[in-house]
């Protein structure tokens, strides 16, 4: 049976890198097995919803380097939904309520004031025909909800009724549904909470997995037995940890933290982000993966941690500068086009100084410290001076090449005897103000004789 994997959010704000671990693990678990990977924008609910963040969560994963089989818009799929609400209906598993969210937190209330678990304990099956009728006169619009199987026959008697799935990454699970309320499928809008639309899709599309966070576990015990109602066999299941913030806070689409677009605007590059949202809370240790098939291979859910995983800001910038160190100037070419560099001298700027850049945007500032009119830092000393005179005088005749640079030390050590930092430092200062870059051999074909004079006094 093909693999089909789904990444299903609603487009009610950024995704962040929490969510694209969801997206990464179902994305890496659907390839690595040749099967497909579905992008469902779960976006019944109207209010929160916008077609600009469901662009916007494309963008983020082309990005990565994500492109789905298919795309599907539960919007577009209401009919469906309705069908399904229809045949639970017709089989008295989808009842009306009437109460209002302050009657409910009066009923959890008073529950709690007994001791009692907070369960819905289902007062609007005992309703009659006219009771109905009059909530309706007074302008009550009923919520739906479904009729959990915890009970014999007399759903007003619950009994311990357990659901288990074999977990792809915590193992066997159980969920007691006499512990929970009847999940409301329809709100009182007519609009459709996620549960119902998801069983829909995942059973028409053939989801054989879904791997979603560990927020969503008690959901499953409460969809396995929707899925069994509509004659519907439930995927496999897999709960992964989530990401929080380095101070343990939960991540939020809403408030924008963490999202993708802040990533990628403060210059990360997407493999780097990529490899922490993967490799976070694995057992092995985080590294820079540098394509996303190889990053297939490091995932076994198996192992991913029960706890919570932080995100720390400065592991990503680790993963970045090691990704950004590799990248071939064909990987960065688009980026630097903007640069104002002499075209021919574009790959040779780049291999000088991507060593030295932690962020490609890095670039920039090595430019200006190649071409630029450098500010003068601190005066050399006496000796220095004397020392960088001599220097100008007995730059190389000839093009200065990747060969100059030795040349150039090793003729200069003879003549003054300097060797080591005396001999390298006052010149690194004086051809680029600094103390520290990249290396001067390659810098100094760039740097160019003219400018290399001019630097050093002449
Ligand atoms: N839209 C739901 C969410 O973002 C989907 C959960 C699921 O993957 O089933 O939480």
């Amino acid at each position: 049976m093909t693999a089909i994997l789904r990444f299903a959010p609603s487009p009610t704000g950024f995704i962040h890198i929490g969510n694209l671990r969801t997206a990464l693990f179902n994305w890496l678990y659907a390839k690595s097995r040749g099967g497909e990977f579905v992008l469902r924008f779960d976006d019944t609910d109207q209010e929160r919803s916008t077609r600009a963040f469901a662009d916007q969560i494309e963008a983020d994963l082309a990005w990565i380097g994500i492109k789905p089989d298919r795309v599907i818009r539960q919007s577009d799929r209401v009919a469906r939904y309705d069908e399904a609400a229809e045949r639970l209906k017709s089989l008295g598993l989808l009842y009306p309520c009437y109460e209002t969210p302050e009657e409910l937190d009066r009923k959890r209330k008073r529950l709690a004031a007994r001791g009692l678990p907070p369960v819905y304990v289902r007062e609007a099956l005992r309703l009659s025909q006219e009771e109905k009728i009059a909530l309706e006169a007074e302008g009550r619009k009923p919520h739906w909800r479904f009729l959990l199987p915890n009970h014999d026959g007399d759903p007003t008697i619950t009994k311990r009724t357990e659901v288990h799935w074999d977990d792809l990454v915590r193992g066997p699970q159980t969920v007691d549904l006499a512990s929970l309320s009847d999940p409301v499928l329809i709100r009182a809008d007519g609009s459709y909470l996620y549960t119902l639309p998801s069983i829909v899709d995942d059973g028409e599309v053939g989801v054989t997995d879904i791997i979603r966070g560990d927020d969503h576990v008690t959901n499953t015990g409460v969809q396995i037995p929707i899925f069994e109602a509509l004659g519907l066999s439930a995927p496999r299941f897999g709960h992964h940890n989530l990401i929080t913030t380095i101070g343990g806070e939960g991540l939020s689409k809403r408030t924008g933290s963490l999202s993708i677009k802040a990533l990628q605007d403060e210059g990360y590059e997407p493999m780097a982000v990529a490899s922490l949202a993967t490799l976070v809370g694995l057992s092995g240790s985080i590294v820079a993966v540098r394509e996303l098939d190889t990053l297939a291979t490091r995932v076994d859910l198996g192992e991913v941690s029960v706890s919570a995983s932080k995100f720390d800001p400065a592991e990503l910038d680790r993963l970045n500068e090691e990704i950004v160190h590799g990248l071939a100037y064909a990987d960065v070419a688009d980026r630097l086009a903007e640069l104002d560099i002499p075209d021919r001298e574009r790959e040779a700027f780049w291999l000088a100084v991507r060593a030295n850049c932690g962020k490609v945007r890095e670039a920039t500032f090595w430019r200006d410290v190649v071409y630029g009119d450098l500010v003068s830092g601190d005066e050399p000393d006496e000796d220095d001076k004397a020392f960088i005179d001599i220097a100008r005088e007995r730059l190389p005749e000839g093009p200065v090449d990747e060969n100059t640079w030795k040349a150039w030390t090793s003729d200069l050590k003879k003549q003054t005897g300097r060797k080591g930092r005396s001999l390298f430092m006052p010149l690194r200062l004086a051809l680029t103000g600094l103390g520290h870059g990249p290396e001067l051999a390659a810098l100094l074909p760039l740097i160019g004789r003219e400018r290399i004079v001019a630097r050093l006094g002449g």
